[in-house]
């Protein structure tokens, strides 16, 4: 065994969203446009003897229901049930700060949060006045993200970056301004974490958008960088 270079990667599911059609997981108009095509959420681990790193907070039981979109389990209950107290965490990875990434910032009291300064930026900045941009982000997320902010909680990258040692983050915009994916290296090779730089496989696959894009031409750059 390779010992402390290699992590395991846990992926715990809390939420699906089981009344959804293919044609609401993408942009351009699709065949079977009305087949059902539910969408899971998750939060993601990546563990060794030495570290225990999450990625995304997801969101609660609170925001579930002011978005109607319930969940089974909040976040951090997930994370004990595969023995990781939230409360406990020094290391989150955020892949972007839509609400069912980045919504329970809270249940962390002791982590740094690592996130791309264009994702930051994004999410306070002009961006926010459109409509199609802002839907997916909960204002009282970014505040709660800019007090980690003031606490000096928050370690920033523009692009690649190594959060641990052989885990590494990666500026892939696209979905949004600032979508980073982490690269995990593990017993049976390196596992990249896409978060929604693809929601499904077959938006990699097939070089398609999802329903919410920010840049085409962006997205269509990060995909390349997958292998
Ligand atoms: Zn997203």
């Amino acid at each position: 065994m390779a010992g402390s270079e290699t992590y395991e990667v846990l992926a715990l599911r809390y939420a699906v969203r089981t009344a959804r059609t293919r044609q609401e997981n993408f942009l351009e108009p699709v065949d079977d446009h009305d087949s059902p095509m539910p969408l899971d959420y998750y939060v993601w681990v990546i563990r060794n003897a030495e570290r225990t790193i999450v990625v995304d907070t997801g969101f609660n039981h609170a925001e579930g229901q002011k978005r109607d979109r319930p969940i089974m389990r909040e976040p951090r209950e997930a994370l004990a049930a595969v023995g990781v107290d939230a409360a406990t965490v020094e290391d989150v990875v955020i892949t972007h700060l839509h609400y069912d990434h980045a919504g329970t910032l809270g249940d962390f009291p002791r982590a740094r949060f690592h996130v791309q300064e264009s994702e930051a930026q994004f999410a306070t900045g002009r961006w926010m006045l459109d409509d199609d941009e802002r839907f997916a982000y909960s204002a009282d997320h970014i505040a709660e993200f800019v007090e980690r902010l003031f606490e000096r909680r928050v370690i920033s990258y523009s692009g690649d970056g190594e959060v641990a040692p052989g885990v590494t983050v990666h500026g892939m915009p696209g979905h949004t301004m600032g979508l980073q994916a982490v690269r995990v290296p593990t017993k049976r090779g390196t596992v990249l974490l896409a978060s929604d730089a693809s929601h499904y496989y077959e938006h990699w696959v097939r070089r398609v958008l999802f329903s919410i894009c920010w840049s085409q031409p962006d997205l269509m750059k990060s995909y390349e960088t997958f292998e």
